[in-house]
């Protein structure tokens, strides 16, 4: 265990995130004062904010032994690192505008950096920057005119990102300003529509998803409910221009073609899609792709389908639980392209149990001869929800493999399949601490896959789990969440439609 001790209540998910970050399969925990654990503890972060002029909020205010009288305009942070009872390593950094809450939180992040990369010798891709939305940085510097080497010495200055992490943030944001420059921030919206079923339940799933055989009889009547809340979603947004919307879950292809016909039919009945730039259905499993659900999805407009293979890798997929076949994945896109679907997006998996370089490099081959329209490499990420996580005495043998060499190596066959970086997250947890990067050729890009990173515009989000996000001309950002149970969504859907009839309005 890694103790991190604070004197002030303040800026404490960012050190624990960043410590974190250095120190990713330990644990670290948050400290007031002097704990008994420390004894034991692997290391001691002690945080000590010196002098200070504390304007902000009351949750932010020194507790009374901690803090010294004096006032001045001057903020000393002190960062030390102890191991068994002896002082490592220290620096004290001077915040000159210690009553600007951001750069306050800068300071303590670059002093923070420094000692730990000092003193573990590694130096993170990503710098001192542990949220989620890098690229939200160099997108809000461009829409203010900053010119991109301005925005890079910004970045490496603040944040210590590497060189090549700097480059990838701000080539994204360029490209993300060009692709949303049709979209209407104002009056537009996104929809988002959750199907939670799957045909089974992957290792490292996160997402609250049930298996489509013990769900089956409940479908209809999750259908209905789902169907009512679009009819009062529908109603209340009916002022506002529909841009994209993404069907996902889940599987939205668990569904039964008749299912997939009434929820498409109902949509089509009650949104106005005449403003409408993509339709993406997450067709996701291959397992639960044929060609009547195509057809459906055809005839309906869908434009955009994705078809997930996570690896190309039988014994990977055997462990995972993804229960389908390196066949069947081609079958579904060999299917989907003979239907006529001209922009398919595949996403992977780096860093899954027992796979090394070797393994990844043969999934990129066979993805990249299938010649995909956009691929999606996504770092595994063990969330605390995941069978991965919570079964980890049964997993913990297994090896997960994810570095430099591999993300780049990605990024090559990306490139020679003449596709860019379009968007990019990371999340917590991640393996390696790297990061989530779609690519596409030209023109084929997820619209909705980058705005609802950016958080420029709202999204309206339907089902159970799903989070609408209100984005307010203020850039304020407000959540309404519907219920992940599938059973208490339809049984409270009323609910659901009450929480958003009182939320959507400012
Ligand atoms: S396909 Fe996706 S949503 Fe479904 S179980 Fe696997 S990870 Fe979860």
């Amino acid at each position: 265990m890694i103790i991190v001790q604070l004197n002030r209540q303040i800026f404490e998910y960012d050190v624990h995130s960043l410590v974190k970050s250095f120190y990713p399969g330990e644990d670290v925990k948050i400290v007031y004062e002097t704990s008994p654990e420390e004894a034991d503890a692997q290391l001691v972060c002690r945080l000590e904010f010196l002098k200070t002029v504390s304007n902000f909020k009351s949750e932010d205010t020194l507790p009374e032994q901690a803090c010294e009288k004096e006032q001045v305009p001057t903020s000393h942070i002190r960062f030390q690192i102890r191991k068994n009872g002896k002082t490592e390593s220290e620096e004290t950094a001077v915040c000159t505008q210690p009553d600007d809450r951001k750069e306050l939180k800068n300071e303590v992040k670059r002093l923070v950096y420094r000692q730990l990369s000092s003193y573990t010798r590694q130096k993170l891709p990503w710098g001192n920057l542990t949220g989620i939305r890098p690229t939200k940085i160099p997108m809000a510097m461009l829409g203010q005119g900053y010119r991109n080497v301005e925005i890079a010495d910004y970045m490496r200055k603040t944040y210590y990102t590497s060189n090549e992490k700097t480059s990838l943030a701000i080539a994204i944001a360029n490209r993300e300003r060009h692709l949303l420059k049709d979209i209407n921030y104002q009056n537009g919206y996104s929809l988002y529509v959750g199907i939670p079923f799957c045909p089974s339940i992957c290792l490292y799933c996160s997402f609250s998803s049930s298996p489509i055989g013990i769900w089956k009889n409940q479908v209809d009547a999750y259908l209905d409910a789902l169907c009512k809340e679009i009819d009062y979603a529908s109603d209340a947004f009916a002022e506002k221009e529909l841009n994209t919307v993404y069907i996902g879950g889940g599987t939205p292809t668990t569904l039964e073609p008749d299912q997939l016909e009434r929820l498409l039919s109902k949509l089509e009945e009650r949104f106005d899609y005449s403003q409408l730039l993509e339709f993406t259905v997450e067709a996701g499993r291959p397992d639960s792709i044929t060609r009547e659900k195509l057809a459906v999805l055809r005839a309906h407009g869908i434009s955009r389908i994705s078809i997930n293979p996570q690896t190309m890798n039988q014994k990977t997929l055997d462990l995972i639980g993804r229960r389908h076949t390196v066949e069947q994945t081609k079958d579904a896109f060999h299917l989907a392209r003979e239907m006529g679907f001209d922009n398919i997006n595949m996403d992977l998996i780096v860093g899954l149990p027992g796979e090394e370089k070797a393994d990844v490099e043969h999934t990129l081959q066979e993805v990249i001869s299938l010649d995909p329209d956009s691929i999606t490499v996504h770092s595994l990420a063990v969330k605390r929800a995941s069978r991965l996580k919570m079964f980890h005495d049964e997993y913990k043998e297994m090896t997960f493999t994810n570095n430099r060499e591999i993300m780049d190596m990605a990024a090559e066959y990306a490139a020679r399949a003449g596709q860019s970086p379009y968007y990019l997250y990371r999340q917590k947890n991640m393996a390696g601490n790297f990061e989530n990067v779609g690519y596409s050729k030209e023109g084929k890009a997820g619209i909705y896959n980058i705005l609802i990173m950016e958080e420029v515009q709202s999204i309206l989000a339907l089902g159970a789990g799903a989070s609408t996000k209100m984005v307010w001309a203020s850039d304020r950002i407000e959540r309404i969440e519907n219920v992940k149970d599938i059973r208490n969504y339809i049984d409270r859907i009323d609910e659901m439609i009450e929480r958003k009839r009182s939320g959507i309005h400012e």
